[in-house]
């Protein structure tokens, strides 16, 4: 028997321990959000270390940027002639959520039928665990690794990673590589291993109206008199057109068409718009939005979306007959490939600034402005990615896009002279990761793990 035909062992004989791990890691409620206590992040940060120790990495240590949850970083350096992949997870969470929507609460993980539910258990501390395991499989059989190894797992990705550029910059010497292996992102469907190729980009405001110093009686001086709430909604309004456009003049610019290859790509992959509608859980009358001329994949990976997150006003509940004096709102626009971050945000903003109407004041405050990514999905490191997936799930590996973003991506890999790199994950459409009720479906990532050690003994350069 192979090295990695005995780590592929290995999983198998180990895998309820691994899951039982998994309950054990996903019970610390390392939330990064503004108000929950730093303490469980380094619990979570403890409990990485020791375990990254536990498998066999050498020069574990958990590392500190002041202001920023610990990291954890781990290696085995002794595959001389072997590249170097740097891996990365988060053992950071989103928060739970409304705890009574929980069918099993969040942090006590509850393995139901061929799902563990809880909180950061797919997204990412399976992630996080998956190629822990996949090393562990190796060095406690063979004793030796085909590839050098570098580990990074944040705990600040869940509120955007502010300050892993930093940490880069500081800790360069320890997570050199010649690729990087991303376990952070979905699969298309249960069962179908895909590697993501573009990211969107993300940029945001809040924009704020006021157009009278108190609230007055509607009946008295309702009519010439606007609310702020109205003139809010029709800046809002005129973001986008009735066929689905972002309606902010030179917004579109750099774009790239999809076309060739790409295109062929994304024409093949399995749509179900029947599906989607459930997955998304739409109510049954509802259709779908956007730019109807580009297919839903295109529209979610490749295009613009605009999004309004939420509006401050008074309550429905608390309402009187006066007319309101001030409203704001948060808007969000996904941008991709082609898109100069800063750009568009400063488009965003001036655009929800111009012309208020009936002379409102207008105040709009800038948000993120995150980097898109895309890379052409060949050469030998996406090859072999895509040859270990398909050993991993026996079932061909396909090209994804996501429409989430992860903003350091694109900086990470310049740092390292355009390394590149393979992002592969473990959600799948069932998994309600930052909801509640978020899961992981355990046979995939048995057939994950399988796929990392296939990996890690690839041509990967
Ligand atoms: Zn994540």
């Amino acid at each position: 028997m192979s090295n990695t035909e005995q780590a592929i062992q290995y999983i198998h004989t180990n895998f309820e321990r691994f899951i039982r791990d998994l309950i054990d890691y996903s019970k610390i409620p390392s939330v990064s959000f503004p108000g929950y206590p730093p303490e469980p992040l380094v619990d979570s940060a403890r409990w990485t270390a020791r375990k990254m120790e536990a498998v066999g990495l050498e020069h574990v240590e958990i590392l500190e940027i002041s202001g920023a949850p610990p990291f954890v970083v781990g290696d085995w350096l002794h595959a001389p002639g072997a590249p170097t992949i740097l891996l990365y997870a988060h053992h950071d969470v989103q928060p739970p959520g409304r705890p009574e929507k929980w069918l099993s609460p969040a942090f006590k993980p509850e393995r139901r039928g061929d799902r563990l539910y809880g909180r950061g258990v797919v997204d990412d501390k399976a992630g996080a665990l998956m190629h822990l395991f996949a090393l562990e499989a190796y060095l406690k059989s063979s004793g030796k690794l085909p590839v050098n190894v570098r580990f990074l797992i944040e705990g600040e990705e869940e509120t955007g990673s502010a300050h892993l550029g930093e940490f880069v910059t500081h800790y360069k010497d320890r997570l050199k590589a010649d690729l990087m292996v991303l376990t952070d992102t979905a699969n298309l469907d249960i069962g179908l291993p895909s590697l993501t190729y573009r990211l969107r980009g993300l940029v945001d405001a809040i924009v704020e109206v006021r157009t009278l110093d108190h609230p007055v009686h509607s009946g008295m001086w309702g009519g010439p008199t606007i609310d702020a709430l109205t003139v809010l909604n029709k800046i809002l309004a005129r973001l986008t057109t009735a066929d689905g456009k972002i309606a902010i003049p030179d917004f579109y610019e750099g774009i790239l068409p999809v076309e060739g290859v790409e295109k062929e790509r994304l024409r093949a992959l399995p749509f179900d718009e029947k599906k989607f509608l459930q997955e998304i859980g739409g109510v049954s009358s509802l259709q779908l939005s956007g730019e109807q001329e580009f297919s839903a994949y295109e529209r979610i990976w490749c295009r613009p979306a605009c999004a309004i997150l939420g509006i401050d006003a008074p309550q429905v509940a608390k309402t009187s007959n006066q007319i309101v004096e001030w409203a704001r709102a948060k808007v969000s626009i996904r941008t991709v490939s082609g898109m100069n971050p800063k750009k568009s945000l400063e488009r965003l903003c001036d655009f929800l600034a111009k012309d208020p109407p009936y002379g409102a004041e207008v105040n709009v405050k800038p948000g993120t402005a995150g980097n898109p990514w895309k890379v052409d999905p060949v050469g030998p490191a996406y090859e072999a990615a895509a040859r270990a997936l398909k050993k991993g799930f026996g079932r061909d590996a396909v090209f994804i896009g996501c429409g989430g973003s992860i903003p350091f991506v694109e900086p990470l890999t310049k740092e390292f002279g355009g390394i590149p790199a393979l992002l592969i994950g473990l959600e799948d459409p069932y998994c309600n990761a930052h909801g509640e009720n978020e899961s992981l479906f355990l046979p995939d990532w048995k057939k994950g793990m399988e796929g990392a050690v296939w990996l890690y003994s690839e041509k990967l350069v």
